[in-house]
């Protein structure tokens, strides 16, 4: 099975590319500023940087998507990455779930329904995750994506009515491309910030990335274990 790992930042990426001494293809996706490291059949993929800054967020995350897809025609998609999640759904930093569902909480376009129903996206989330995360004992929840690391009260409005629970920058993004191409997408997020903490979010996320990558790492080497010794997720 081909894995493609989509990844933002390095230092979400970096615990896990150097577990499985995963080495860097050199200008694969030139001229973009994606990044690809390979060993044998699994890939991590990262944005790349501008602005002296990894590229996160929606943007970034569907050109890289879609480049994926069109380069390297993975199997698998998994979107590895950290999120913000509440407390009052019983998170906690540095817990890792995989995503079974996601949308888009920023994209507010009034109209009739098919307006409403395009912004939420709640694009399709790979058949086989129920499965994976009761092999392996790990939580699910709705991730839900939008373009700041911030909250504002419309953002959480549209979270709660809709079942939002894993607040990212990508997810969705990268769900809406693979919906295009039927291609399958699974997300693995670990929790860096609480956004009902009280506390600064990017305060938060700071003191807790190192924690939620290492989290991350571990998930993820159990996660690709399980996947390969599965036959082909197409099937
Ligand atoms: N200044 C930060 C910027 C990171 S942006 C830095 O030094 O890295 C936050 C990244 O982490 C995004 O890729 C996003 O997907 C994820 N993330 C973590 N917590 C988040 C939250 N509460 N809301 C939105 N995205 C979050």
């Amino acid at each position: 099975m081909k894995i493609a790992y989509i990844v933002a930042k390095l230092a979400e990426a970096s615990p896990f590319i150097e577990h499985y001494g995963m080495e860097e293809v050199e200008n694969f996706f030139s001229p973009l500023p994606c990044r690809l490291y390979k060993k044998g059949e699994l890939h991590v993929i990262l944005n790349g940087m501008q602005h002296e800054s990894d590229l996160v967020g929606c943007e970034a995350a569907s050109v890289t998507t879609l480049a994926t897809i069109e380069r390297l025609h993975p199997d698998l998609i998994i979107n590895s990455g950290t999120c913000g999640a509440f407390k009052s759904d019983g998170a906690e930093i540095g817990k890792v779930y995989l995503g079974n569902a996601c949308m888009f909480h920023d994209r507010r376009v009034p109209g009739d329904d098919a307006w409403g129903t395009q912004s939420l996206g709640n694009y399709p989330v790979w058949s086989g995750t129920d499965a994976l995360a009761q092999q392996l004992g790990l939580p699910q929840a709705k991730v839900t994506t939008g373009s700041s690391l911030d909250m504002q009260p419309c953002d959480l409005e549209i979270i709660k009515a809709n079942g939002g629970q894993l607040k990212d920058m990508e997810g969705a993004a990268i769900a809406f491309v693979c919906s295009l191409t039927d291609t399958p997408v699974m997300f693995v997020k670990s929790v860096t910030d609480l956004c009902d903490s009280g506390v600064g979010t990017f305060e938060e996320f700071t003191r807790n990335l190192a924690k939620a990558s290492e989290a991350l790492r571990l998930a993820n080497i159990k996660i690709i274990e399980q996947l390969i010794s599965q036959p082909n997720t197409k099937d």
